[in-house]
């Protein structure tokens, strides 16, 4: 059933920068996914979508006019701080079949075109190709990305737990054509679905079709499963076709905290496993920096820098300070650079080493100690 809605607000701002999609906005067309994926937790209670989330889609009727006025700067007291307009992931993907009729992914595109602004889209869906023209555009101005999620390469396991989304080989298909057309590609290979596509075998042929199809990044999950809806959904799902799996199941997803975590020894080696094959094959684990180095401010570029390394260090199940670092920063009231060493030294959270991380990566663009 399609639910034809008039939204108060579209964009999501976000204080701190995201650091995994470098973006400060998201925003939702439409709420729920024809795509149905057997493990999306969107459908989950804590997003309150309504109704049966794949068959009953809402539609933000007046999305695009909504957008144009709070993109517009002209209508702002103080600009808006650059990062990429996130479009997708949550609770929907704006490029499933509705989007057809209703363009609004589209329209959204030529907005941020008129407004200057980069995007990064996140989907599963082959429609993405219908707006080339517009990415292209965009990457003329700014910067376009266009990443998508995969929980392996199969065909066949995605028919089962991504019933109505592109196949992947397709997906592969589109990530190709957006390369050939100059826009940056990513896979977010999220969530590997536990003894069915982590296992090595499976994982490895997933990052060489990326890496085939020239993804720049590839960023990785293991999957939740919260509470009630969601988890009974994907566990009838399970049964029916793996019945075999279920009591592995119920040992990883024993823990029954509100977010749905898998057990932390089931979540640290499959992420080794990830880390072994993105090495093997050369794929930044995260969205490398000449994607965004231009489009972020220098504040924003020192937080993501943090993070990354943190994210790299954790592999290694070594503490560090950094994420706590790049907290303090996102708190500051003025811009990075305008602090002389002393000052930031003096910061809680910063000590001597971070400091001199943060003033190359202000110098040079990056930290030549990182890699992703
Ligand atoms: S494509 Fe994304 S939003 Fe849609 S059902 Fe699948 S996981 Fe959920």
């Amino acid at each position: 059933m399609i639910n034809e809605k008039e939204a108060k607000t579209i964009l999501r701002k976000k204080k701190k920068i995201d650091s995994w999609f470098l973006t400060h906005y998201g925003l939702n067309l439409y709420r729920g996914c024809m795509h149905n994926c057997t493990y999306c937790d969107g459908r989950s209670e804590t997003y309150r979508v309504e109704g049966d989330f794949g068959n009953d889609i809402e539609v933000k009727t007046n999305a695009i006019e909504i957008l144009d006025r709070e993109l517009n700067p002209a209508r702002k007291r103080k600009p808006m701080p650059k990062s990429f307009v996130m479009l997708g992931g949550g609770v929907t993907d704006s490029y499933q079949a509705i989007e057809k009729k209703y363009q609004l992914a589209r329209k959204t595109l030529e907005l941020l075109v008129k407004y200057k602004y980069p995007v990064h889209i996140l989907t599963k869906s082959t429609l993405v190709e219908r707006d080339i023209d517009l990415l292209q555009e965009i990457n003329r101005q700014s910067k376009a990305l266009v990443s998508f999620s995969f929980s392996s390469a199969s065909d066949n396991i995605s028919k089962i737990f991504e019933p109505r989304a592109s196949l992947p080989s397709e997906r592969f298909a589109t990530i190709r054509k957006l390369n050939r057309a100059g826009i940056s590609t990513g896979m977010f290979l999220m969530p590997v679905i536990p003894f069915i596509t982590d296992l090595p075998k499976i994982m490895d042929n997933t990052l060489q079709k990326g890496k085939e199809a020239g993804i720049d990044f590839s960023i990785f999950s293991t999957m939740t499963l919260k509470p009630e809806i969601q988890k009974n959904y994907f566990m009838d799902n399970l049964v029916k076709n793996f019945p075999d799996l279920e009591s592995s199941y119920d040992i990883i997803y024993a823990n029954k905290s509100q977010w749905g975590e898998a057990h932390f020894d089931y979540n640290m080696s499959a992420h080794q496993l990830f880390n072994q094959l993105a090495t093997k094959y050369k794929i930044p684990k995260r969205i490398p920096p000449h994607i965004y180095r231009k489009i972020i401010t220098k504040t924003d570029l020192v937080i993501v820098t943090l993070q990354h390394l943190d994210y790299i260090l954790k592999f290694k199940n070594a503490k560090n300070p950094y994420s706590y670092a790049a907290y303090k920063i996102s708190e500051l009231p003025k811009p990075i650079e305008t602090y002389s060493k002393s000052e930031l030294s003096r910061i809680n959270g910063i000590g001597t080493v971070t400091g001199r991380i943060i003033e190359e990566i202000v110098r040079t663009g990056k930290y030549s100690k990182l890699y992703l």
